[in-house]
């Protein structure tokens, strides 16, 4: 395998024009749902680790750049003009915490930015609270040394994760220990690895994963240990 250079150009998804079926995951992805291609098949955004991105279409160029800027991955996204008959971009996927601070940077004066402090604070109450507590819980049981802020960050993202994908798995089954480990292993791998900016550079997953593994098992362990 070659080794590959870390300058491939920017991440890119797609808006998409036809229906497709996520290869890892059997998600039927329906026109104007995001697709990631990884060797030319589809992946949804969950299977491509960008799932827990939002979508700010363009239109607003400083808070698009000023997002841009906060956020570790941001893809752009693509969709195909049948009339023009080419790729255009509509806009990009950011971390929702950038695009929150994006917005109050960008909200001219204090009255304003206070505004956009309340709508983000909002947003974030609109979680399912009983959710993320009991995973905030289950994380600290089996991980004594995760700091209690990242516990709860761990706990509200598989909490958009979970009520995204209501019917497709029982909630009971989010509590389990091996749901616990992979969302407390792709926190990890998010937030104390270089993993999002592989992955922003256009490696693909695997190869990013295994570049990365060490360092999250080295995390995990501590964690666990609790110290
Ligand atoms: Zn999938």
């Amino acid at each position: 395998m070659a080794q590959k250079d870390e300058t491939r150009g920017e991440l890119v998804v797609f808006s998409l024009v036809k229906s497709a079926v996520c290869t890892e995951c059997g998600l039927e992805l329906e026109p104007h749902d995001f697709m990631k291609l990884e060797d030319q098949k589809p992946l949804c955004m969950d299977c491509a680790d960008l799932g827990a991105l939002l979508y700010l279409p363009s239109g607003n160029t400083a808070l698009t750049r000023r997002a841009r800027l906060h956020s570790k991955l941001s893809p752009i996204v693509l969709r195909f003009s049948r009339t023009r008959k080419r790729y255009e971009r509509q806009g990009v996927l950011v971390e929702a915490a950038a695009l929150e601070q994006a917005e109050i940077d960008c909200a001219a004066d204090e009255g304003e930015r206070a505004e956009a402090r309340k709508k983000a604070a909002v947003s974030r109450e609109k979680l399912d609270v009983k959710f993320v507590t009991g995973f905030a819980e289950a994380v600290a049981k089996r991980y004594p040394g995760c700091p209690n802020d990242q516990a709860q960050l761990i706990a509200e993202h598989a909490c958009q994760k979970h009520s995204g994908r209501v019917g497709r798995s029982a909630a009971a089954k989010q509590f389990e220990s091996n749901a616990v480990d992979l969302a407390v292993r792709a926190h990890i791998r998010h937030v104390h690895t270089r993993y999002d900016d592989l992955l922003q550079k256009g490696w693909d997953r695997n190869e990013a994963r295994s570049k990365v593994i060490s360092e999250v098992d080295k995390v995990a362990a501590k964690w666990q240990s609790g110290k």
